[in-house]
């Protein structure tokens, strides 16, 4: 079986090869323009897999991306290429609306096209399955019931206002041309090999380094946070398992306020790294409070009742095992992230900047 997995340089497709590389029959084709969030690095662990090829490419490259469905002859896509920070988004749209719209709608029509000329077993086999996020359903007051695959979209930022229209647009391809799609809608991840500009490895990096660390506002808002690992094994159950023309909510059912997981995070470092940075008692004085994102969305929560009734899925991980992993990835991979911050992460602020 032939997958291509766009956006597989990052965070969250590199999980998912890792799982789907498990499985000896499976064959991945990583698509990826290595953007500033994808890294190679990341991804040499793969390299010496027969299983594994990666092609360096744009999705939004009509003609590349045709060639490759002509070399390869997929029977699945799983796409997750995005741009994916909410901060950024907000400072330069412009590639947002390109690679999340127009990135997908090139998927798309290529996707169709191939599909169209399949024989009948490959056509009622193919996949495009659609990796999007919670941020979709807008925002939440304290009491709102969780969001559900029936809650109406609401998107409040530039990129979940991009990453509304990609779904959009993979249910119209479903609609109108009978395209065989699913759509995955998740929460929060975290994990190893996330970028530092997401808050949890920038409040880690930033406390390791012995950096202040800035919370948005009064970092009451509430996100559900999901290990990355138990995202990948979500995405591959309702690749395999799930119905087409569908989608499913994905969450971790772990509710928690910003400053609770900035206080976490401090509190574990307070115990893997008891030597702090001159002048502070525990890591948790390095915090600051700092002017609130424009739009911040308070609360984002997933009713995950669809895919634990219909697919028997939840999360392995409880938050707080799983930060621990992920911190001390962290430690452990400095080098990983030190050539990050090098290359073109400024820790100073929040968002990102090209130095
Ligand atoms: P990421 O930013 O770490 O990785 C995105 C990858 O896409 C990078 O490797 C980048 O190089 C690649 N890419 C960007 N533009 C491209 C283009 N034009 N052509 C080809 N490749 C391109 O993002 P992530 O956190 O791994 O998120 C993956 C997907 O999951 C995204 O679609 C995102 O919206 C969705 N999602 C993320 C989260 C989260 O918490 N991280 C939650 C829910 C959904």
């Amino acid at each position: 079986m032939k997958i291509f997995v766009t956006g597989g340089a990052g965070f969250i497709g590199n999980s998912v090869i890792s799982k789907l590389l498990e499985n000896e029959i499976v064959k991945v084709i990583n698509i990826d323009n290595l953007s500033y969030a994808g890294n190679l690095k990341s991804l040499k662990k793969f390299e010496s897999n027969k299983n594994y090829i990666f092609e360096e490419k744009d999705i939004c490259d009509y003609n590349s991306i045709s060639n490759l469905f002509q070399k390869y002859s997929p029977d699945a896509i799983i796409h997750l290429a995005a741009e994916s920070h909410v901060d950024k988004s907000i400072e330069a749209p412009d590639n947002f609306i390109k690679t999340n719209i127009f990135g997908t709608y090139n998927l798309l029509q290529n996707s169709l096209y191939y599909w169209k000329k399949l024989g009948m077993d490959k056509k009622k086999l193919f996949r495009f399955h659609h990796v999007s996020t919670d941020e979709v359903f807008g925002e939440l007051s304290f009491n709102d019931p969780s969001f559900n695959e029936k809650t109406p979209y609401r998107p409040n930022s530039p990129y979940s206002a991009s990453k509304a229209s990609s779904d959009h647009l993979v249910r119209a391809w479903g609609k109108t041309y009978n395209f065989p799609y699913i759509i995955t809608n998740c929460s929060n991840n975290y994990g190893p090999y996330q970028f530092p500009e997401k808050l949890i490895p920038h409040i880690v990096i930033n406390a390791i380094k012995g950096n202040k660390l800035p919370i948005y506002g009064d970092g009451l808002q509430i996100r559900d946070w999901l290990f990355v690992e138990d995202h990948a094994s979500a995405l591959i159950k309702v690749l395999f398992s799930g119905t087409v023309f569908n989608t499913y909510n994905i969450g971790g059912n772990n509710e928690k306020k910003n400053i609770e997981v900035v206080n976490l995070i401090c509190e574990i470092l307070d115990e893997l790294m008891p030597k702090k940075p001159k002048g502070i008692k525990k890591y948790a004085d390095l915090i600051i409070f700092v002017d609130d994102r424009p739009g911040h969305d308070f609360r984002y929560s997933i009713d995950t009742s669809k895919i634990l009734k219909e697919l028997n899925w939840s999360p392995n991980e409880s938050f707080e095992t799983g930060l621990r992993k992920t911190i001390l990835w962290y430690l452990e991979n400095r080098q990983w992230w030190d050539e990050i911050l090098d290359r073109s992460y400024d820790l100073g602020r929040q968002g990102f900047i090209k130095k």
